[in-house]
């Protein structure tokens, strides 16, 4: 691969649960630690009914408790989009900054992050440890809330992208509401895209980060305008 320089300074941001992992991690956890029971809160906090924080501790309560070998044995199911590799490999060629932003936690992301050999990558999460069998909670970026999100993700690309820059933001889920309105580019699929084509935001669809490795490859070399890039 050519390394040229990077036409605009790029930033790249990406949720993880559903979008860089196959399945949504998070939701799959508490649902099989507490027999279904998180269903309860996470029908609230679709509904707007609690922020995440609250679904996450509420989440946490219906669980029973569990050891340390369980959790990883249930977390080590998982999977990494098998293109995700070509995208970093792709960011890192063109230098072109990445972060994960997610509003789930830690401890399963950097798990699975490092098994797949990503070892380097940065990522802003809430933070969760196995204590006695009961999860433990803390909540670096809970101060910069939208009183939605525990980690909302609008204030890492307020804070990480200058004015200057174009930000690219790829994710899937609710939890990305709040970075797409800050976003220059959005990759959307499931929920994310349903709601953005009701909502008439512009997007570029995926199945997966080939889609996008190619597109931001284009962007980076001219090939391929920025889409949107125009209307913020
Ligand atoms: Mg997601
Ligand atoms: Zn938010």
């Amino acid at each position: 691969m050519t390394n040229s320089k990077p036409v605009k300074k790029i930033i790249l941001f990406s949720d993880f649960d559903g979008t860089i992992s196959i399945g949504d991690v998070g939701n799959r956890l508490f649902d099989y630690f507490s027999d279904g029971r998180s269903a309860v809160p996470v029908e609230r906090w679709r509904s707007d009914l609690i922020d995440s924080r609250q679904c996450l501790i509420e989440e946490a309560e219906t669980m029973r408790d569990i050891t340390e070998a369980e959790l990883n044995r249930f977390i080590d199911q998982f999977e990494i989009d098998p293109a995700f590799s070509d995208f970093v490999a792709m960011a890192e060629s063109y230098q072109l900054p990445l972060y994960l932003l997610s509003d789930g936690l830690d401890l399963y992301i950097n798990r699975l992050l490092n098994q797949n050999g990503f070892d380097n990558l940065t990522v802003f999460a809430n933070r969760a440890k196995l204590s006695n069998g009961r999860l433990e909670f803390s909540w670096p970026y809970f101060k910069n809330s939208c009183g939605r999100c525990a980690n909302c993700k609008k204030y890492h690309l307020q804070t990480l992208c200058p004015d200057d820059a174009v930000s690219i933001y790829i994710g899937d889920g609710k939890s990305d509401l709040c970075a797409i309105g800050e976003a220059d580019v959005i990759f959307a699929c499931d929920y994310l895209a349903d709601y953005c084509k009701e909502n008439k935001i512009e997007f570029l669809p995926f199945d997966n980060f080939s889609t996008i490795t190619d597109t931001v490859r284009d962007i980076v070399s001219g090939l391929t305008t920025i889409p949107g890039g125009d209307k913020r």
